[in-house]
């Protein structure tokens, strides 16, 4: 497992750092988590990984395209480590919580503009909004 993680930190020619593939292995078994809690599960298996430690390698593995920072509105930054697939999310507006939703086409930028105004489009990025079932359940229950 480790070593998958060695290899796409090679694939963009960033050194292999303990706190990288930490940083790596959490966003891998724990999407769309923030920033204090990439810091948490990291420094539950290395205490010794600062804060800053963790920002920094976080800024370093969004750039290289490793991870990708989505931020839906009114919510704090999440990281998740499914980069790539245009991949789209649905957030609850209860509670917060976030999952993936596939592309609908497969593909970048999925929808076309109905008006590109000349613009050459490469992504679109959509959030779906709602309730999520455990906060659906809580309401009929109320
Ligand atoms: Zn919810
Ligand atoms: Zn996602």
């Amino acid at each position: 497992m480790a070593s998958d993680l060695e290899a796409q930190l090679r694939a963009v020619s960033l050194r292999v750092t303990q706190p990288r593939l930490a940083v790596l292995a959490a966003l891998r078994d724990h999407p769309h988590v923030d920033t204090a809690t990439v810091i948490a599960l990291v420094r539950a298996n290395q205490p010794t990984v600062s804060h800053q430690a963790v920002y920094d390698v976080l800024r370093t593995l969004t750039d290289a395209g490793l991870v990708r920072r989505i931020q839906p509105a009114g919510a704090t930054a999440r990281y998740e480590a499914r980069v790539g697939d245009n991949h789209h999310h649905v957030v609850c507006r209860s509670c917060g919580a976030i999952a993936d939703v596939d592309c609908a086409v497969g593909e970048a930028p999925c929808l076309t503009a109905s008006d590109d105004h000349g613009f050459v489009v490469d992504e679109a990025e959509v959030v779906y909004w709602g309730t999520c079932p455990g906060c659906a359940t809580d309401r009929i229950a109320q």
